[in-house]
């Protein structure tokens, strides 16, 4: 065992519902009895798990309504003398239950992101750091996906095979992705490439549960992998 694990505490039961089921390994929380509210989170912490709800409404919302407005659109068109093949139009009706259905199912098995957010939150209380000097990497466009590459580490320090030397973190909010990026355009009148991004000394918190689950302080910024 390396210093950055500590042991996981099995799961004692609830006092309350006398389940251990849905006992937090790491901090005791039966997030079935007290189900974990945005408030509980660490403030910056908050910010995340503010912009993956709208995220998660907003994928249900698309994928809920996207049967019944194809329906409607095609009635429409039906409806105004245009051909509309009826072989299109029974998919659509046949696809749509199945849509919906998944739509709901994925808005159900996604409330567990809050649960990760708080652990994620407290797991600088319970392992040691690791020291690494990262590099950050954002894409923008359409679909924005943000990174951090591993560019060397403490001398002594392991890094965990669960997390590649190259992992995603969820997108910042421009606040704290600041600390990780050159100001753009004092960097523009150096003659640098603007878009080129410093390498910086961070403290990656580990999750204790091997699940390669990190929360990653720069400065006073804070990120969580993608996971
Ligand atoms: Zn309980």
């Amino acid at each position: 065992m390396t210093p950055n694990q500590v042991p996981l505490a099995a799961s004692t039961p609830c006092p309350r519902c006398n389940q251990s089921k849905s006992v937090d390994s790491l901090t005791g929380r039966c997030t079935a009895c007290y189900p974990i509210q945005l408030s509980d989170l660490e403030p910056s912490i908050q910010d995340y798990a503010r912009s993956a709800r709208w995220q998660k409404y907003k994928e249900f919302l698309v994928m809920f309504s996207l049967g019944p407005v194809s329906i409607g659109i095609i009635l429409f068109y039906s409806s105004r003398g245009k051909g509309i093949s009826p072989l299109l139009f029974w998919l659509v009706v046949i696809a749509t239950p199945v849509l919906m259905g998944a739509s709901v199912y994925s808005l159900f098995r996604k409330r567990q992101s809050l649960v990760r957010y708080y652990r994620l939150g407290q797991v600088s209380r319970f392992v040691t750091a690791i020291d690494a000097q990262l590099q950050y990497e954002a894409q923008r466009g359409r679909y924005p996906h943000c990174y951090f590459r591993v560019c060397e580490l403490a001398p002594g320090s392991n890094w965990p095979d669960s997390l590649g030397r190259k992992f995603e973190v969820d997108i910042p909010p421009r606040s704290q992705e600041r600390a990780v990026k050159y100001n753009f355009w004092k960097r523009f009148f150096e003659g640098f490439d603007p878009a080129e991004t410093p390498k910086l000394w961070a403290k990656v918190y580990f999750d204790p549960n091997q699940s390669g689950s990190a929360l990653i302080r720069v400065a006073d910024s804070i990120f969580v992998t993608k996971r």
